[in-house]
């Protein structure tokens, strides 16, 4: 028989943590489902440092400490790829590569992942110079040469913590202005070690038999072509939701963002969804925080409900 909880929680980033703690110590019974360790995109970042409680901190030292609140009240964590959510009114099935639980109510927190930017070579070289984490990756770079494509916050953050590592890290950037948080481009634009190439977009990745040697690139302004030589590259052109499992359960909207109301409830009665994978104009740790005890609260009122149900 399948293994029964009150609450599964699929994803076990700032947001599924925070409902894990909030429903757990509400005395529901929790699941807390990742596929991954704990931490989601926490622990590709460095420092976070618009977190509040701490000036800076390194993402996976956040991520532990997250993780060790999120339990404590008896929360269970383990791994377990999701596969599908079915939903049989009160009782919700949930299916992973390996087993299957039913609960009483889901709450969705897979965040998103990073978007490929699609061009030749992109595939050929992936991780062999070509990166979406510089955490990850940035110190095979050290006092090398590399270029990160996108302007957004992620470009920019992740291309600021680069130059402690590489030599030089050239931005490039489809737009001349840039989509990041002004402090981020004030810090940008002030460190030495990085250059920007605006109105451009990377047209191939190009390397020899063993890694990448540089990027081709077509400025949009002249029509002019250029190939910029180069030893990595990292690419941050933005973010797709983690929905597919759910597909059948018409909560997302027409790009797979799911959509809630201000509870985090989604359409489905006693299904849920907070942080990144929601659609939402600011994803942040804060802000997934927020959304995970708000959800946890949720779910805590949509299972006593359902409880007085059966009762009368
Ligand atoms: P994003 O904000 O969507 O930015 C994507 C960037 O890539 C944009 O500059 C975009 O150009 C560019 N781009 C998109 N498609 C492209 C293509 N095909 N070719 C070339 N460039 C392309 O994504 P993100 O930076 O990954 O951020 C995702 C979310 O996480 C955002 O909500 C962000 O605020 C948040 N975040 C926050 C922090 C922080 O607060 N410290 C750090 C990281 C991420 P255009 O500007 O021309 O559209």
């Amino acid at each position: 028989m399948a293994k029964s909880y009150d609450v599964i929680i699929i994803g076990a980033g700032p947001a599924g943590m925070t409902a894990a703690l909030y429903a757990s110590r509400a005395n529901l019974s929790v699941l807390l489902l990742d596929r991954g360790i704990y931490g989601g995109q926490m622990n590709n970042t460095a420092a976070i440092e618009n977190y509040p409680g701490f000036k800076s901190v390194l993402g996976p030292d956040l991520a532990k400490d997250m993780y060790d609140s999120a339990t404590q009240f008896g929360a269970e964590y383990a791994y377990g790829s999701v596969e599908s959510v079915t939903d049989n009114g009160d009782v919700k099935v949930v299916k992973t590569d390996s087993e299957t639980f039913e609960a009483k109510a889901i709450i969705i927190g897979t965040g998103s992942e990073y978007r490929k930017l699609g061009v030749p070579g992109e595939d050929t070289y992936g991780g062999r110079g070509v990166s979406y984490c510089a955490v990850c990756d940035g110190a095979f770079f050290k006092n090398k040469h590399v270029v990160v494509i996108g302007g957004g916050d992620s470009a920019i953050e992740e291309g600021t913590y680069l130059t402690q590592l590489v030599d030089k890290v050239t931005v490039i950037h489809r737009r001349d202005q840039l989509r990041a948080q002004q402090i981020l481009q004030d810090r940008a634009f002030a460190n030495p070690k990085m250059e920007f190439v605006w109105n451009s977009n990377v047209t191939e990745i190009v390397g020899d038999d063993k890694k990448v040697t540089g990027v081709k690139v077509n400025n949009n302004k002249t029509g002019e072509d250029s190939e910029i030589a180069v030893d990595g590259v990292f690419i941050y052109v933005g973010i797709n939701p983690i929905t597919e499992p759910f597909g059948n359960l018409g909560i997302t909207d027409e790009n797979g963002w799911i959509l809630t109301d201000d509870h985090m409830a989604t359409k489905v009665p006693g299904i849920f969804a907070v942080g990144d994978v929601r659609k939402k104009d600011l994803r942040q740790v804060a802000t997934a925080v927020g959304e995970g005890g708000t959800a946890g609260q949720g779910v805590y009122n949509y299972i006593t409900a359902l409880n007085d149900k059966v009762k009368n």
